[in-house]
């Protein structure tokens, strides 16, 4: 890759991520010195092996891929674990030149050291509070359920979400291996979310499942994690997606490590693009796919030979597609609408 200098557009543009784990996005030293701290076991002797070892270039699927989860999620099992994180990643995006982001996690997860729901989320939240202080961007937060738990438990984290509604959490998601766990089989948890006023996004898509994005629109969806496979999908929902603006969370690098693509020119975001969809670009997992949100731009921009124009276009369908009240995405678009 070419040097890039301080002055290049992208490195000015103004940020917004909207899809981005929690715990799929700490730093190497930060995953290193929880374990020291923690006493819990890496496959890696030191900071370099941690950085190595959790880089999922050569996945061969998306559960191959979410193996990893399993040695960070260990880690953030105490207030201060969860604070730390969240405000760190907060202060990352903030050095990228970043404005907004929405950081997701599983809370029901964090509780293997005996923490309760209500304080995983407190914890986090004052996470947020602190990343944003120190950065003075904006954040907020979206809580998962796991799709292959059981529909009561993704219930719960839909109240659990509704109880820290405008306290730093807008959104309800699912999360994990998607194909055999429709969206449809947490239909109450989704009805939940919407009747208190949740904002909805739903994992769909990411595997080979277009059935599960009918599903997730039905469901009521604001927006799609991933949505890779939209082009398989009828055509009356490839409609309803563009008509109703549904935006398209896509990642990727994250994508062609679970896909197995071998450039990202194969990464369909462009196409989406060109036919009118909402796309935007995330990490997924700063973490897993050794990336930044810049990175993601970058390659994007290069994959395609995109004008500048659309890299800010990108920001701008983000900005639309946020989950905060109109008049601070009117903040949002005129940043970016003005800016580099
Ligand atoms: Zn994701």
């Amino acid at each position: 890759m070419k040097a890039v200098k301080p002055d290049d557009f992208l490195t000015k543009l103004p940020k917004i991520e909207l899809h981005c784990h929690l715990d799929g996005s700490l730093r190497p030293e930060t995953v290193w010195e929880l374990a020291q701290q923690y006493n819990v076991q890496l496959p890696a002797k030191t900071q370099t092996e941690v950085k190595k070892f959790f880089n999922a270039t050569g996945r061969k699927s998306l559960s191959d891929y979410l193996t990893l989860f399993g040695y960070t999620v260990p880690l953030l099992q105490t207030r201060d674990a969860l604070r730390r994180a969240t405000a760190e990643l907060i202060e990352d995006f903030a050095r990228e030149n970043g404005k907004y982001i929405e950081i997701r996690y599983a809370p029901f997860l964090h509780l293997q050291k005996g923490l309760t729901p209500e304080q995983v989320v407190e914890a986090t939240i004052e996470g947020l509070h602190e990343g944003e202080q120190k950065s003075g961007i904006r954040a907020r937060l979206i809580l998962c359920a796991m799709r292959q738990a059981s529909p009561e438990l993704a219930l719960e984290v839909a109240q659990l979400a509704a109880q820290y509604k405008n306290k730093g959490v807008a959104a309800f998601d699912i999360a994990g291996p998607e194909n055999g766990f429709p969206p449809e089989r947490h239909r109450q948890a989704f009805e939940y979310a919407k009747a208190n006023r949740l904002f909805v996004t739903i994992h769909a898509g990411e595997e080979n499942c277009p059935d599960y994005i009918r599903q997730a629109i039905e469901l009521g969806a604001d927006r799609l994690g991933h949505g890779l496979h939209l082009e398989l999908a009828p055509e009356a929902i490839q409609k309803l997606v563009i008509d109703r603006k549904i935006a398209l969370e896509m990642c990727p690098t994250s994508n062609l490590q679970t896909k197995g693509w071998k450039s990202y020119s194969e990464h369909p975001i462009e196409r989406y693009r060109r036919a009118g969809v909402l796309v935007t670009v995330n990490t997924d997992n700063r973490l897993m796919s050794d990336t930044t949100f810049t990175n993601e731009l970058r390659q994007t921009q290069q994959a395609f030979g995109l004008r500048d124009e659309i890299a800010r276009e990108l920001m701008m369908n983000a900005a639309r597609a946020a989950f905060l009240p109109e008049t601070e995405k009117d903040e949002l678009l005129k940043l970016v609408s003005q800016n580099s």
